[in-house]
């Protein structure tokens, strides 16, 4: 079989993390003998590329997708141009119109369980001081929340690994963990015996990025959150998507209290513009405060969007979803609503939405 050589390419679209995806891609061609190039953007490969693998990521991050797709289409006409990733796999269709020659739907089977190529990150400027191995334990989810592409994209549970060992690269500090939800793995004792492990013997730190499932907090759960170490403050993410999911967030705030984890260190994200109304929303962020964690507004997209912050669900109104983002602005912390004390008393006091979400006037 004639080698290869492989142009990866990350679109210009903002990004926290690396592109995980091409990374297991470029370890899978390097173990056939191919030669890999990262690129970010429309720039100019070292070498001619044979294949050029694009990837994506929200659907509103269309455009510059489209932009990468045409540009090596047009600069290397003889190399096939695959298109995968998130957009992709939720919009195949939208996708096939960018010129691609072929749209990946899905995961890239043959490469799911091999060490991402962490190396190649170096000839990125972008990304040469990333320390963080990104791990799956897990794919899918069993809850079937209705704004959420996860049981779409992944079905059930699935793939649920025993061990992640093989997964973290050498040298690295951080776990990034991007299960949808791990505790409902088979196996998340044996996961948090071994991320337990590599935080003691190898000094690491672990970030739960895609938040925990707060109806399975158990005590025996906050006992062993306890036991890790984090990389920044926030320890715990919950969601407090609606208003009957709140027993079980308070339960597992007060379970993580009993075991240390505590206020600043749990943040739990809550919807809106979804099928609630803002004053379910005020609702729920004054529940937060109250129960002493920080609370994370987090603005409804629907799974297919193909422009950002366009959708207005009929309960809201562009005036007050406005409103949100002003108060995250001006009282919060990096958009965050800590639960300092005259934030708590400002919605106990509040008697709507309008009343907590406006801006304090200073005293005369
Ligand atoms: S629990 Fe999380 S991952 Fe599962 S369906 Fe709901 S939002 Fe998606």
């Amino acid at each position: 079989m004639m080698l290869m050589h492989i142009l990866l390419v990350e679109p210009k679209y903002y990004s926290q993390y690396p592109p995980l995806g091409l990374l297991k891609i470029s370890a899978y061609h390097k173990m056939l003998g191919d030669t890999v190039e990262l690129i970010h953007g429309c720039g100019l490969p070292k070498y001619k590329p044979d294949r050029v693998y694009v990837t994506s990521l929200y659907t509103w991050a269309w455009r510059p997708v489209w932009e990468a797709v045409r540009f090596y289409k047009a600069m290397y006409p003889k190399a096939e141009v695959w298109l995968g990733g998130l957009y992709a796999s939720l919009l195949p269709d939208h996708a096939a119109k960018s010129g691609a020659d072929y749209i990946h739907v899905g995961l890239f089977s043959e490469a799911e369980d091999l060490l991402p190529d962490y190396a190649i990150l170096s000839e990125s400027e972008r990304w040469r001081n990333w320390d963080g191995s990104i791990v799956f334990t897990s794919r899918g989810c069993n809850n079937n929340c209705g704004f959420c592409a996860v049981p779409l994209l992944e079905g059930k549970i699935n793939l649920a690994k025993r061990s992640i060992k093989h997964l973290i690269w050498p040298g690295h500090t951080k776990i990034v963990l991007w299960d949808n939800n791990l505790l409902q793995s088979p196996y998340w004792r044996d996961i948090l015996s071994e991320i337990e492990e590599l935080c003691r013997d190898r000094n690491m730190k672990v970030d739960f990025n895609q938040g925990l499932d707060a109806a399975l907090i158990t005590d025996e759960v906050a006992e062993r959150l306890s036991k890790l170490r984090y990389p920044g403050r926030i320890k715990v993410r919950l969601g407090y998507d609606y208003k009957a999911k709140g027993k079980f967030v308070k339960r597992a705030i007060e379970r993580l209290n009993a075991h240390g984890i505590k206020g600043r260190s749990i943040m739990v994200y809550t919807l809106y513009n979804y099928t609630d109304d803002p004053e379910d929303f005020f609702e729920r962020v004054r529940n937060v405060l109250e129960w002493g964690a920080c609370a994370y507004p987090m603005r409804y997209e629907p799974i297919f969007a193909l422009e950002k912050n366009k959708y207005i669900s009929p309960k809201w109104d562009p005036q007050r979803l406005e409103m949100i983002q002003k108060f995250r602005r001006i009282v919060g912390s990096g958009g965050i609503l800590p639960p300092y004390n005259a934030l708590i008393e400002k919605f106990k006091r509040a008697k709507c939405f309008d009343e907590a979400f406006s801006i304090w006037r200073k005293k005369q």
